[in-house]
């Protein structure tokens, strides 16, 4: 059919924008000099402006209607008719968005991220104020272009987990609230106690950068269409076989880069392995960002954190680093690793903890953009429900609103994917677990392969044919539910901690 060939066409030229914008952003958080971030800004705001313009072309419209009435729609594959909806999809909300906006967006959200990184490094939010009003200002005309009556964090969100809204979410995590806490409270009140000096010693950063090689291409990560890079803030981001990933090391924590970059491995992995066979095509992107997170925290947290993963693991990981662990042993230093303790930044959070930060997060955020709390009074807020959910009182901006770069991005409605990747990996786990039954002697024997090629195959592959809610009901055979997380991390920890 022509008229599907020339959308797919004008479909591959925006993807292909969408990928040069990603590269200037990695190049702009790694090596870029400070003083070009006002060009990068304008060079950035002009990919996004040729993006916005490619996917709302009013050609679309009239080969999306051609299509449609067409005799031979029927004919089309499902993954053709899918491509189909996911340009539709696109088309009709960014139709309704200003060329304009977006280039305002795109240019005050760089120089809001620029203003954060100086804000957090003084501890001082008045700083980044300024810049978040204008992002959030712009953020909610955009909202209110796409859908003017719908509650703005719900057209967020509705853009990175099709098919979820606030109300299905909050119901979700009240109830994870309810099954957390408690599980949180027996590890703290356990006589067996870890003791964190035996990973807090001071591991050379060339050390480091050897480990984190050596543990990315033990999960499978591809070195060779990746890289490892350092930053600020972990991210990933590129194309199919150019997917870097990035870290940021600590001296006296080697488990915050080793962490970060199996995390980040994780969202690699994806990337380097959705569906070649439909490269440049709509369908050939990630489910939505509670898939992406569900690969990354998979790696993280259900190998990396556990005392299978460091059965194999351990050994190895003292040649490596010489003599500085050389007298640890095994159990003590998982408990270690998986210690459950409120902390105050959440990438630093124990997979318990972790969901909590993202409530004190969603909540906030709902707030903000529905102008129930003012930008000013953000750190405040913040510092109130982080005392009241995790019980820990933040001391400066730095430690409390200013530790994430989400909102200087423009990234509203993204958090809730971390938890809704935790609920995720655990319900892949289950059913990986169930097909293949040596999963914890796979690990132990340091072979990740068959796990990697299981999740290649049932997820990866599988890319944006299905939104996430029907993906996950097909992998597992069941909807989206609490049951297998609360599940795992009882097991988990009640063994760690002995309760
Ligand atoms: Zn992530």
């Amino acid at each position: 059919m022509q008229s599907y060939k020339r959308l797919m066409r004008l479909s591959e030229e925006a993807i292909l924008l969408q990928s040069i914008s990603a590269i200037m952003d990695w190049d702009m958080e790694t090596y870029m000099p400070a003083k070009g971030v006002p060009l990068r800004g304008k060079q950035i705001a002009i990919l996004e402006t040729l993006n916005h313009e490619r996917i709302t072309d009013p050609q679309i419209e009239k080969l999306l209607d051609e299509i449609k009435s067409d005799n031979d729609y029927s004919k089309l594959s499902d993954v053709q008719k899918r491509n189909v909806y996911l340009i539709e999809r696109n088309y009709l909300r960014e139709v309704k968005v200003p060329t304009e906006l977006i280039s305002k967006l795109a240019k005050e959200t760089t120089l809001a991220t620029e203003s954060w990184k100086k804000a957090k490094k003084d501890a001082n939010f008045s700083i980044f104020q300024p810049n978040l009003e204008k992002v959030l200002e712009l953020s909610k005309k955009r909202a209110a272009h796409i859908d003017p009556d719908k509650e703005p964090f719900d057209v967020f969100l509705d853009i990175l987990e099709p098919g979820m809204d606030s109300k299905y979410l909050t119901s979700l995590f009240n109830d994870l609230k309810k099954q957390l806490i408690p599980i949180m409270n027996k590890c703290l009140e356990a006589s067996n106690q870890p003791d964190l000096s035996l990973i807090h010693r001071q591991c050379p950063i060339e050390t480091q950068q050897k480990l984190a090689i050596d543990i990315a291409k033990l999960v499978g990560y591809d070195l060779e269409a990746g890289r490892i890079d350092e930053t600020e803030h972990p991210f990933t981001t590129g194309y199919f076989n150019d997917v870097r990933i990035t870290t940021h090391y600590s001296l006296n924590d080697f488990s915050s880069s080793f962490f970060s970059v199996l995390h980040e491995a994780g969202h690699g992995i994806y990337e380097q392995n959705l569906n070649s066979d439909w490269i440049y095509q709509p369908v050939a992107e990630a489910s939505s960002m509670g898939i992406h997170e569900s690969q990354s925290r998979f790696f993280e947290n259900v190998i990396g954190r556990s005392l299978e993963f460091w059965r194999f693991y351990l050994l190895r990981f003292k040649d490596l680093t010489g003599k500085t662990f050389a007298d640890v042993e095994l159990e003590p230093f998982v408990q270690a690793l998986a210690a459950v303790r409120p902390t105050k930044i959440r990438v630093a959070a124990d997979e318990v903890t972790y969901s909590l930060h993202i409530i004190v997060r969603y909540e906030i955020e709902r707030d903000l953009l529905m102008e129930k709390i003012a930008v000013n009074e953000l750190p405040v807020v913040w510092n109130q429900k982080m005392e009241e959910y995790l019980g820990v009182t933040i001391k400066n901006d730095a430690e409390g609103v200013l530790q994430d770069i989400h909102w200087a991005g423009g990234g509203f409605g993204y958090f809730p994917s971390y938890t809704l990747g935790n609920i995720i990996a655990a319900q892949f786990l289950a059913e990986m677990k169930r097909l293949l039954p040596n999963f914890s002697d796979l690990i132990e024997q340091g072979k990740i392969s068959p796990i990697k090629a299981w999740l290649n195959e049932k997820v990866h592959s599988l890319s944006n044919l299905y939104d996430p809610l029907d993906l996950v009901k097909r992998v597992t055979g069941k909807a989206l539910n609490i049951s297998d997380h609360i599940n795992y991390l009882e097991k988990k920890y009640s063994e760690i901690y002995g309760f």
